[in-house]
C-alpha cells in the first residue's frame, strides 16, 4: 500500500469515555476481528486490565478499510490509557501518530485528562478530530459537550462526529474522517532506515521484542540493525503486526507501525525512545522521548527471602515494558533485601506491584508510598530523601521542603463546597476558581503532593459522585512541618512501616495506625504492643494481649464449613506473613500505612 493511503492514529480521552469500545468498534467494522471473536475492550489484553476495566498499555493494530470507490486504506490504531498515571505511555504512542480522535463522552462533557491529552496531542502537532460519544444515553446533552469542547479546549467542532460506540452508531463517518483529515506519513522509503522504538517487552520465545513506527526506509527478517544508543548490532529475525492478533510479514516500510525481533535477550539493549538504523549508516537519531521522573516511592520485597533473585530478574523485564517506574536495591531490616522503586502515582504503584505478582508468579510486600523530600541541614548541606528509614537525626535539620502541584479540579458547580472542603484539609491552597460555561467549574489549588499521594483522589471522586477529575502539574518544593514517625512492635522500630508526616496530623495518624495494626496483627502467644512515636516520644499506644486458647476451641461444635473457613483464611494469611522479631506481620499491615 502506498504511504498516501497509510494513516497512524491514536485515540485519546478522559478515562471511561469509551476509547476501547470505540476501538472494538473500529476492529469490527473493518472486520479485523469478526463478530464470533468479538469480546468488549478487545485490545485490553492484560488481565489485569480486562479485571479493572481500565486500560495500562498503549496497544498498536493495524486495520485494512475499503472505501467506496475500492481504494483500500492502511490504518495504524493506537489504543491508550486515559489515567494520568499513565500519561508517559500516551506520549510515546502519540509520537508513532499523525492524528488522533478526541473522544469526549456526551453525558460528562469536558474532563481534566480530556484537557491533558489534548496538549501531549499539540505537542506532537497531531490533527485532533473531536467525536462526541454515548449520544445512544438518555442524559447525552450534545450542544453542551460541543459548547465545552469550544469553550474550554479551542477546537473547532462544525464537523465533529457523533458516535455511540456501544451501538456502533457513526462508526463509518469516523473511518472517513480520520481518511480525510489525518495526514499520511511524511517519510522517504528509499533513504536509510530510521525507526523509533516507541514500545517493547520480553518474549519468552522471540526475546525482546519491540514496537517501532519506521519513519525512513525498510525494515526486514535478515537486515543487521542497530541500536543508536549503544551501539549494538543485531540480525532482524521477525518483523510483523497486530491485526489484531499477531501476524509476520516480509517488511515494515516508512510510515508503518509494527513489530520486530531480533533474537535481543538482554533487557536493557531495546530502550524506549531509541533510533533503529541500519549496522553500517551513520544518520541522526529522532528525537525519542522524554525522561520521566517518577514521583511516588515504595520498598518493594518478596515474602519470601529466597525469591529475591526472581524478584530481580521479574524487575529487570517488567521494567523493560514500562520505563516509567525506576528501581534501586534495598536493604530493610524487617523485611530482607528487595528493592526501592519509583512511580508515576499510587494506581501505577499498585498496577506495577500486581503484574510482577501475576506475570512472574511471585509474592510481594510494598511499604507505605513516600514522596521526594529535600531536607536542608544544619551544616547548610541539601539532601534528597524518599526513603523514611533514611529519615536524619532532627537535631541535625535546619528545614523540610516538600513537593507542591498545581491542581486544577474540573467539577459540576454542585460539588464546589465539598471539594473547597477537601482542598483544606489536605493543605490546599486556593488560586482560582473559574467558571468554564456557567455549570462547569476548574477548581485551582496549590497543594502539598504527599497529600495527593494517598487518598485525594478517592476521596474526591467520592465527594463529587464520580463527577469531578483531577489533573496536575509539580510547581517545585515548599517548607513544611514535617516529621519521621516510626512505629515499634514490642519496641522494635519496624523501619518499613515508618512515614513523613506534617506535625499537626502526626497525633492522629500515629492513633489510627496503631489501632489499625491492632486489628490486621495476628494474636500470638505472647503480648504485643504497637507505639507510634516521634524521635523519643510515643505518640500512640495499642496491646494486643497474648493468646490463651487455639483458635478452632470456640468453633466446637460448631459447624464445619466455618472451621474450615478460619482454617482457609489462616492458610491465606501465612502466605503474606512476615516475622518481625518475634512478631509475624500480615501484608495488611504495611498496606494499613495507606489506608489512614
Ligand atoms: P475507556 O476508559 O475510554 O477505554 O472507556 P471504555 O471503552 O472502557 O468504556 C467505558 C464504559 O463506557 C464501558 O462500560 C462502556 O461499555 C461504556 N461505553 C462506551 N461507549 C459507549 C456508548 O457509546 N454508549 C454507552 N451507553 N456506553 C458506552
Ligand atoms: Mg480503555
Amino acid at each position: 500500500i502506498p504511504i498516501e493511503r497509510i494513516r497512524n492514529f491514536s485515540i485519546i480521552a478522559h478515562i471511561d469515555h469509551g476509547k476501547s469500545t470505540l476501538a472494538d468498534r473500529l476492529l469490527e467494522i473493518t472486520g479485523a476481528v469478526s463478530a464470533r471473536e468479538m469480546r468488549e475492550q478487545y485490545l485490553d489484553r492484560l488481565e489485569l486490565e480486562r479485571e479493572r476495566g481500565i486500560t495500562i498499555k498503549a496497544q498498536a493494530v493495524r486495520l485494512y478499510y475499503q472505501r467506496e470507490n475500492g481504494e483500500v486504506y492502511q490504518l495504524n490504531l493506537i489504543d491508550t490509557p486515559g489515567h494520568v498515571d499513565f500519561t508517559y505511555e500516551v506520549s510515546r504512542a502519540l509520537a508513532a501518530c499523525e492524528g488522533a480522535l478526541l473522544v469526549v463522552d456526551a453525558s460528562q462533557g469536558v474532563e481534566a485528562q480530556t484537557l491533558a491529552n489534548v496538549y501531549l496531542a499539540l505537542e506532537n502537532n497531531l490533527e485532533i478530530i473531536p467525536v462526541i460519544n454515548k449520544i445512544d444515553l438518555p442524559q447525552a446533552d450534545i450542544e453542551k459537550t460541543k459548547r465545552e469542547i469550544e469553550e474550554i479546549i479551542g477546537l473547532s467542532t462544525e464537523d465533529a462526529l457523533l458516535v455511540s460506540a456501544k451501538f456502533g452508531i457513526g462508526i463509518k463517518e469516523v473511518l472517513e474522517a480520520i481518511i480525510n483529515k489525518i495526514p499520511s506519513p511524511k517519510g522517504k522509503r528509499e533513504a536509510p532506515l530510521r525507526a523509533l522504538v516507541f514500545d517493547s517487552w520480553y518474549d519468552p520465545y522471540l526475546g525482546v521484542v519491540v514496537l517501532v513506527r519506521v519513519v525512513d526506509g525498510k525494515i526486514y527478517p535478515g537486515q543487521k540493525i542497530k541500536f543508536l544508543s549503544t551501539g549494538k548490532v543485531y540480525e532482524i529475525t521477525k518483523v510483523g503486526v497486530f491485526a489484531p492478533e499477531a501476524a509476520t510479514l516480509d517488511c515494515l516500510f516508512a510510515g508503518e507501525v509494527g513489530f520486530i525481533a531480533a533474537g535481543i535477550k538482554e533487557v536493557r539493549e531495546a530502550k524506549i525512545g531509541d533510533t533503529i538504523t541500519e549496522a553500517n549508516a551513520c544518520v541522526e537519531p529522532l528525537p525519542g522521548f522524554k525522561e520521566v521522573k517518577p514521583v511516588v516511592f515504595a520498598g518493594i520485597f518478596p515474602v519470601d527471602n529466597d525469591d529475591f533473585e526472581n524478584l530481580k530478574e521479574a524487575i529487570e523485564k517488567l521494567w523493560l515494558n514500562d520505563p516509567a517506574f525506576s528501581y534501586e536495591l534495598e536493604t530493610s531490616a524487617a523485611l530482607g533485601f528487595g528493592f526501592r522503586c519509583g512511580f508515576q502515582g499510587l494506581l501505577h504503584m499498585e498496577i506495577v506491584q500486581e503484574r510482577l505478582e501475576r506475570e512472574f508468579k511471585l509474592n510481594l510486600i510494598s511499604t507505605a508510598p513516600s514522596v521526594k523530600y529535600k531536607i536542608r541541614l544544619k551544616n547548610k548541606k541539601e539532601i534528597e530523601i524518599e526513603n523514611p528509614a533514611h529519615w536524619p537525626d532532627p537535631a541535625l535539620i535546619e528545614e523540610v521542603l516538600e513537593p507542591y502541584i498545581r491542581a486544577e479540579i474540573y467539577t459540576p458547580r454542585e460539588y464546589i463546597g465539598s471539594l473547597i472542603k477537601l482542598c483544606e484539609e489536605k493543605r490546599g491552597i486556593q488560586k482560582e476558581i473559574k467558571y468554564l460555561t456557567p455549570d462547569r467549574v476548574v477548581l485551582v489549588y496549590e497543594l502539598p503532593f504527599s497529600e495527593i499521594v494517598l487518598d485525594f483522589y478517592d476521596k474526591l471522586k467520592s465527594y463529587s459522585r464520580g463527577y469531578a477529575s483531577l489533573d496536575y502539574q509539580f510547581i517545585g518544593y515548599r517548607a513544611g512541618d514535617l516529621v519521621k514517625m516510626d512505629i515499634l512492635i514490642n519496641k522494635q522500630p519496624v523501619d518499613t512501616l515508618s512515614l513523613i508526616v506534617h506535625r499537626d496530623k502526626a497525633y492522629y495518624r500515629g492513633r489510627e495506625l496503631t489501632s489499625k495494626l491492632k486489628e490486621v496483627i495476628p494474636r500470638q502467644l505472647f503480648e504485643v504492643v504497637i507505639q507510634a512515636a516521634i524521635g523519643n516520644k510515643v505518640i500512640a499506644r495499642e496491646r494486643i494481649p497474648p493468646l490463651r486458647k487455639d483458635v478452632l476451641a470456640k468453633c466446637y461444635g460448631g459447624d464445619v464449613t466455618r472451621k474450615k473457613k478460619l482454617l482457609e483464611k489462616q492458610k491465606e494469611g501465612k502466605k503474606r506473613l512476615k516475622a518481625i522479631g518475634h512478631v509475624e506481620i500480615p501484608q495488611e499491615a504495611f498496606l494499613a500505612v495507606l489506608k489512614i
